[in-house]
């Protein structure tokens, strides 16, 4: 299993990349939220071991951020006190799991090998527009409890805008993501697609950012 081990603290971390890669595990390590981001992006990941003090974030943050994102990957939480409220704030930002300090190494490497055994769990992504109760993964739209129904390409659109959340998309990522092409006449599509999107959940579900791109609007 490809594992990703963030933690600071270089004599827990090394401890653990060492236990990790003598059960066989290819072990990244990483010594902040920066670097843990970077590791993401350039590899595949199946299991992130994740310290909850950080320097640059906290490791509640991180995951929420990264959940928040779209991060599908197992994570386990190191955390240095076994405290309830902690184990609930890590659960709460989409931990899988949980492991208090200080911990046996053996335990670790049992709860690392379950996490990627089990793979991601699908996530659901709820996100609220306006009066409209978008649920991005089981595709639903609903307002007042009654569903709105929308095409596959205006699911892909939203989709693609709920997983960028509080970024712009550009019209060339979309049509890319959503038609796999650029030329002029998908460009005309996305606009039939933004306005029938509009039309059906609200004017301010989609925002146009003029020369920019496209953003899911918030409520
Ligand atoms: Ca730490």
């Amino acid at each position: 299993m490809r594992v990703l081990v963030v933690e600071d603290d270089a004599e827990t971390r090394e401890l653990v990349v060492r236990a990790l890669t003598r059960d066989g595990h290819a072990v990244h390590g990483a010594c902040s939220a920066l670097e843990a981001r970077s590791a993401l992006a350039d590899r595949d990941v199946d299991v992130v071991v994740l310290d909850l003090g950080l320097p640059d974030a906290s490791g509640t943050s991180l995951c929420t951020a990264l959940r928040a994102e779209g991060q599908t990957v197992p994570i386990l939480v190191l955390t240095a006190h076994g405290a309830v409220s902690s184990r609930v704030a890590c659960f709460d930002a989409g931990a899988d799991d949980f492991l208090a300090k200080p911990f046996a190494v053996a335990e670790l490497r049992v709860r690392v090998r379950a996490l990627g055994r089990r793979g991601p769990l699908p996530r659901a992504l709820v996100r609220r527009v306006g009066d409209v109760d978008l649920d991005i993964t089981a595709r639903r739209a609903t307002r007042n409890g009654v569903e709105l129904p929308l095409t596959a390409r205006e699911w892909a659109l939203l989709e693609l805008l709920a997983a960028r959340e509080g970024c712009v998309v550009s019209r060339a990522e979309i049509l890319d993501v959503v038609w796999g092409d650029d030329d002029e006449r998908s460009g005309a599509s996305l606009d039939v697609i933004v306005a029938r999107v509009r039309r059906k959940l609200g004017e301010s579900v989609v925002r146009t950012l003029r020369g920019e791109g496209y953003a899911l609007g918030t409520s």
